[in-house]
């Protein structure tokens, strides 16, 4: 259907305001302008989880916080051909290691896995079927399990030791404990995509900015936080609204909204990034390290051993946490966040002189613990406050694990149902 907005019986056209510009919004307000008159409102102007920072003296943009994308990832694939991006998306094996007492183990051949001294021939037979067993399980049906009892039980004390408890605690920081092992399940049946030599991963090459700047660019976007308040119609920062979709992370919904559409409470984990600048490298060509050592970090990413290093005439690597909210992690002081990364990071033999810059970004509600019993919370598209509609992270497409995929196909699920509701469709 082309320029079919909707009108009321005095004129005017159906009036819809999404809240967030993170790209479950941008989408919606995509899919719904052609048929009502639509507003964004984003409280800040660097937008969403998988926006970028622009180094302006090099003239560069790059994601606050790592993102690459799978070759399952089919909305997004859509949505980066719709915004004629196509020819920016490039598929490289992404190499991986294991972090242990200073020492970086390569880990993606048959043969660097034999030789990995850390787990015995018997553990990695277990893992490598393991590996194919999960993809044939129904995961959901694993939901009320608990992360910890399933590896143990299928896997042994061992591999969730030496293995599975690093790659647990550098994904969910100390929350590690609550997840459901569903999670685990679908992350390994879903996403990964194993060449020989590695795991294949997508990038769209100078930067998902460029797929946000083009959605951004053809919708109308406010930049304030509003407040919602529902009479007959919703009024927000003054203008009466006939729906509301909204986006944003739920605990920042007021509690009178909360209330009224009935949203379960969700905890969230927060996560803390350190993006660095630098002339030199930690690993040759490992562009993901997991770290089994204790440490502030779970993670280096190395971007530039993923992506070419001409793109940014800089080494960019990142160091990544998970926390949560209040931790004290989340809420310490950058200077001593940036120094403490520092102090552990020079144990992977990395020296300070080749860092060019370094900058700490935070995100308080990065994504939904997905904890035990967790589908019960998933929250649907309508809501039980007339035309005030939810998308976003804790959508049916983001369960059990939310990613960039998740949030542009809960946008265009949430403008499925608004079209029908309101007969657009
Ligand atoms: C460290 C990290 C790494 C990640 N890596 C990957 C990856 O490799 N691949 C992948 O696919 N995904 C990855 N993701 C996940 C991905 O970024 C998110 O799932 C996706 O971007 C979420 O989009 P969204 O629109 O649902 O939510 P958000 O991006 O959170 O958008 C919500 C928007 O609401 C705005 N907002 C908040 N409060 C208000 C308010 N009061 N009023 C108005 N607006 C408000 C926010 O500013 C934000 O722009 C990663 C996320 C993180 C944190």
């Amino acid at each position: 259907m082309q320029n079919t907005q909707l009108k009321s019986s005095n004129g005017v056209a159906m009036r819809i305001a999404i809240i967030g510009a993170g790209l479950s919004g941008l989408t919606a307000a995509n899919s719904l302008k052609e048929y009502a008159d639509v507003t964004i409102f984003e409280k800040y102007k660097e937008g969403g989880l998988a926006a970028s920072y622009k180094n302006e003296e090099k003239d560069y943009w790059i994601e606050k916080f790592y993102h690459h994308c799978f070759r399952g990832d089919d909305a997004l694939l859509k949505m980066i051909k719709k915004f004629k991006l196509s020819n920016k998306l490039v598929w490289k094996i992404a190499r991986t290691g294991f972090a242990f007492e200073g020492k970086i183990y390569p880990l993606n051949t048959p043969f660097e896995i034999l030789r990995y001294p850390f787990l015995s021939f018997f553990d990695k037979i277990r893992l490598a079927l393991f590996t194919i067993s999960s993809k044939k399980k129904n995961y959901r049906e694993f939901d009320d399990y608990g992360v910890i009892e399933g590896i143990r039980d299928e896997l042994g004390d061992k591999l969730l030791d030496e293995f599975f408890m690093p790659l647990l605690k550098s994904k969910f920081g100390e929350n590690y404990s609550r997840v459901s092992y569903a999670w685990l399940l679908a992350r390994v049946s879903i996403r990964s995509n194993r060449k020989y030599s590695g795991e294949e991963l997508g990038y769209l090459r100078n930067g998902f900015q460029q797929l946000i700047e083009r959605m951004a660019g053809e919708v109308e976007i406010e930049y304030s936080s509003p407040k919602i308040s529902k009479n007959a119609r919703f009024s927000i920062n003054g203008k009466d609204y006939d729906a509301v979709i909204y986006t944003a992370p739920l605990p920042l919904l007021s509690d009178e909204v909360r209330y009224a559409a009935n949203i379960p409470r969700i905890d969230y984990q927060s996560s803390v990034c350190a993006l660095i600048g630098a002339n030199g490298k930690i690993t040759e060509d490992i562009y993901w390290t997991n770290i089994k050592d204790a440490s502030v970090f779970g993670a280096i990413i190395e971007h530039t051993n993923f992506m070419p290093r001409e793109d940014y005439g800089e080494d960019l690597i990142y160091l990544a946490s998970y926390s949560t909210p209040d931790s004290e992690l989340f809420n310490a002081p950058e200077e001593e966040l940036k120094k403490l990364y520092l102090k552990e990071l020079k144990r992977y033999g990395f020296k300070e002189e080749n860092i060019n810059w370094i900058k700490i970004f935070k995100a308080k509600y990065s994504g939904p613990i997905f904890e035990k019993a967790y589908l019960k919370k998933v929250t649907e598209y309508r809501t039980s406050l007339e035309n005030f509609y939810i998308a976003g992270m804790t959508s049916p497409p983001n369960y059990p694990e939310r990613s960039m995929n998740g949030s542009i196909k809960a946008g265009l699920e949430v403008a499925e149902v608004v079209k029908r509701d309101f007969g657009f469709a």
